[in-house]
């Protein structure tokens, strides 16, 4: 099976290799040859991660997947949920994230947060949708030099590191996005 997953995302890429079944090719966007910047649109994480596979879908006529993912903070109401990526401006970068993170809940104590993949697979022009979960809550501080985005800010349940300070292995084991291809795995196979 092939399926084209609508990503440049080298490390993404490789999580959903060693997930996926060694008969399932993932090809990614490059590898087909498309250069086009999907835009965004959507009001949810569902959404958005359907506009990227209907995108890739429509015009190449491929099986694909696409995944979209947002930091949902529970004090926040969900937030920043579909603006994870963007939620301190639009040329913001991960450490304005984590700064606006930290202010926003400053002085508040229900730190609880989840992150929360959602994949869209597309075959044969049949659409599904799974997830992954993790849930945790918000540092005080920033801790740890791994991972990326807002893992120095996030402490998964049932550890006391946060996501940068623990073992690639680990997060990568418990992550919302590994929890998602997981179930990806076990709607393609
Ligand atoms: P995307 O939909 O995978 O591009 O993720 C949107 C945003 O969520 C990214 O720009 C990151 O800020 C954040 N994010 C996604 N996955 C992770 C993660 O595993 N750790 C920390 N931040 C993440």
């Amino acid at each position: 099976m092939r399926l084209v997953f609508a990503s440049n995302n080298a490390h993404k890429l490789q999580e959903v290799r060693q997930i996926l079944p060694a008969t399932c090719e993932v090809l990614s966007l490059r590898d087909i040859g498309c250069t086009d910047e999907i835009e965004e649109t959507g009001e949810t994480l569902e959404e958005n991660s359907l506009i990227k596979a209907q995108y890739i879908y429509d015009k190449y006529g491929v099986d694909c997947f696409a995944d979209d993912t947002g930091l949902e903070i529970e004090a926040l109401n969900g937030k920043p949920g579909v603006r994870t990526a963007r939620w301190a401006g639009e040329d913001a970068n991960a450490v304005n994230n984590r700064q606006k993170a930290l202010r926003e809940l400053e002085g508040i104590t229900h730190r609880d947060a989840q992150f929360r993949t959602v994949v869209t697979l597309i075959r044969g022009g049949k659409v599904q949708q799974v997830e992954g979960v993790v849930r945790g809550r918000i540092a005080t501080e920033q801790r740890g030099e791994g991972g990326f985005g807002y893992d120095p800010i996030f402490i998964p349940e049932g550890y006391e590191l946060t996501f940068a300070e623990l073992p690639p292995e680990v997060k990568n084991t418990i992550s919302h996005r590994a929890r998602a291809m997981a179930e990806l795995n076990k709607i393609i196979r």
